[in-house]
């Protein structure tokens, strides 16, 4: 019989466990602080419990691990970049990057990606599975330990589309906001999605204090269909409409991502057409000079055209800023080390 993970369940699920195991209802807090505030790695360690209950524990509950495959850290920028093993041997990848502000934590929400976006390397291979809560939060508590510091905010960024592993995200959230947790606030961190439409509405009606990014990266259906094929599922009209109720509903600012792609998508025309479509909305265009992946072949326009781009949007009054890049002498962007790893060269 498969063990019950024990830091993917709500509160709600650790009290049964518990009651079920013959414990009064305070139990359940101590748990949830070994877990998720303490963060110890077995439940030998949770040392208020008794020796028979962390036993009875054991045999039917475990609390999963991650263990480093490899670490790379940047010589220009101390940008730390994990291949982490899941405990079924997959592999994902987390990004530490260091800001002013604080450190930045990019995480992955799926083992691959069926969105199939063309630039994307992450997607390279298709879907293999979710990512269970456990999976994410770990991905905080062993970089927290790892590195003897404290994460600031977070980002879904990593490899695999948040939204179509949904139930799982939130229960994720939900755990690392909790006060008795690692209480990280949702003002910190972002979903980025490639723009699964009714999860937006639902997630609209949640009402968080999150950030939403989306990843526009096309400004009308012909282009953006030919690099996201989840444009031709949900256009560009339904896609920004679910958007203008987003930031009417929550007050929340957007980020609207742009990857900015050589012939693609940078000229003056376009950066018009992208002010029209953002016209009045309460929103960030972050643009992102693509990154090029061995398998494709996109390449980032030069510098000029980038800071023509920024400076067009400026004057039709989009706010916007050229994502810095980090970690750049250490392939800090996400899949490209997983698919060396699944390819055999690490
Ligand atoms: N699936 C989610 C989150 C993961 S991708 C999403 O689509 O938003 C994180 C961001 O990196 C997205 O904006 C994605 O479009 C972008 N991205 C992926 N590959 C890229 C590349 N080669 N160059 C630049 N940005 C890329």
């Amino acid at each position: 019989m498969e063990k019950t993970d024990l830091l993917s369940c709500s509160r709600e699920e650790l009290k049964e466990l518990l009651k079920a195991a013959g414990q009064p209802a305070f139990r359940t807090e101590q748990v949830f602080s070994w877990l998720h505030e303490k963060r110890v790695p077995t439940i030998e360690e949770m040392t208020n419990l008794s020796k028979d209950l962390r036993e009875k524990l054991t045999q039917s509950c475990e609390i999963p691990s991650l263990t480093i495959v490899t670490k790379l850290v940047s010589a220009i920028d101390g940008t730390i970049k994990y291949l982490y093993r899941l405990p079924d041997g997959n592999c994902i990848e987390t990004v530490l990057m260091r800001y002013k502000h604080g450190n930045s934590l990019c995480i992955s929400t799926q083992v691959g990606c069926r969105m199939g976006c063309r630039f994307c390397a992450s997607t390279l291979g298709g879907l293999v599975r979710n990512l269970k809560p456990s999976e994410m939060l770990l991905q905080i508590y062993e970089t927290v330990r790892d590195t003897g510091e404290r994460v600031d905010s977070l980002v879904l960024m990593g490899i695999g589309e948040p939204l179509d592993n949904y139930d799982n995200v939130m229960r994720f959230l939900e755990l690392l906001t909790d006060e008795k947790g690692y209480q990280l606030g949702q003002r910190h961190i972002s979903i980025s999605t490639c723009g699964i439409v009714p999860r937006i509405r639902e997630l609209m009606e949640k009402d968080l204090q999150i950030t939403l990014s989306i990843s526009l990266h096309g400004t009308d259906n012909e282009t953006r269909s030919q690099t996201m094929p989840i444009n031709a599922k949900y256009p560009i009209e339904q896609l920004m409409e679910a958007c203008r109720q987003y930031v009417e509903k929550t007050g929340r600012r957007i980020s609207f991502e742009y990857a900015l792609v050589s012939g693609v998508n940078d000229t003056p025309e376009h950066a018009k057409k992208l002010a029209d479509l953002l016209k009045g909305m309460l929103c960030h265009v972050n643009l992102i000079p693509v990154n090029p992946v061995a398998e494709r072949d996109f390449k980032r326009p030069p510098k000029e055209r980038i800071y023509r781009f920024v400076s067009l949007l400026e004057q039709y009054g989009v706010n916007a800023t050229v994502r810095r890049e980090l970690g750049s002498d250490i392939n800090a962007s996400c899949g490209q080390l997983r698919r060396q790893e699944m390819k055999g060269e690490i």
